[in-house]
């Protein structure tokens, strides 16, 4: 049953119907955009309303994507608008929500000696050929074998640093070869090996393989100042 300003309608009312009660309404309100225009909505606003809402006041999306008749979830994100500060208050909440259930001396003032432990690690990375990407407060587990080792940083300019590196396993390669080290020719291989590997990674670098950007589809907030 519908009801308009002039009585009741027992007839399903029309688009333009909807539109032109709607339009009166907003005018009759005195509803205006930042430069005093009066605004339109239309009668689809209201779902995204409803959507951006019922997500804000806490109804999970897939609820709400029931509620609308969506059959794909991401129709709804889409109706959803994410506000700056909404944005905010949200993961202020969950910090806020996190740190409750964690123990209090998690949230102290760092004593002299552990600042020291914090300095001292980050200066314990720098390295003949880079940095060392290891995790704060762990030990190197690869023997300091950093020619060898996936947490090496490489500095673009240890190229040449590099192929000396290579130069010289080559030629204890050859040695170890003419001597019947096998053992050693193993080992000194798999050093040449990922030498040869960082050299090919630095020059791509250098070349610009790398240069464009890869798109994961990783959502970016703009304009948000926390
Ligand atoms: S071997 Fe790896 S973890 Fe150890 S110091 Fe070298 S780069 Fe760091």
């Amino acid at each position: 049953m519908f009801q308009h300003r002039h009585g009741w309608n027992w007839s399903v009312p029309s688009p333009a119907s909807v539109q032109k009660w709607l339009d009166q309404i907003v005018s009759d309100a005195g509803v205006t955009d930042a430069v005093g225009e009066t605004l339109r909505y239309t009668a689809h606003d209201f779902r995204r309303m409803f959507a951006t809402e019922s997500v804000g006041g806490g109804l999970p999306v897939h609820i709400v994507s029931k509620l609308l008749g969506h059959k794909n979830i991401s129709t709804t994100q889409a109706y959803t608008a994410v506000f700056d500060e909404e944005l905010v208050r949200s993961y202020r909440a969950f910090l806020d929500a996190r740190r409750a259930v964690r123990p209090d001396g998690e949230y102290r003032e760092p004593t002299e000696e552990e600042w020291r432990d914090f300095h001292q690690h980050f200066e314990h990375r720098i390295l003949e050929l880079g940095t060392c990407g290891r995790p704060y407060g762990t030990p190197c587990k690869h023997e300091h074998a950093c020619i060898r080792c996936p947490s090496l940083h490489v500095d673009s300019r240890s190229h040449d640093r590099l192929a000396e590196i290579a130069a010289n396993l080559r030629d204890r390669i050859d040695e170890a070869r003419s001597n019947g080290w096998t053992g050693e020719v193993e080992g000194l291989t798999v050093s040449l090996n990922a030498a040869a590997a960082k050299i090919v990674s630095l020059e791509r670098m250098r070349d610009g393989v790398h240069r464009s950007s890869v798109d994961l589809g990783i959502p970016v907030i703009r304009g948000l100042h926390s």
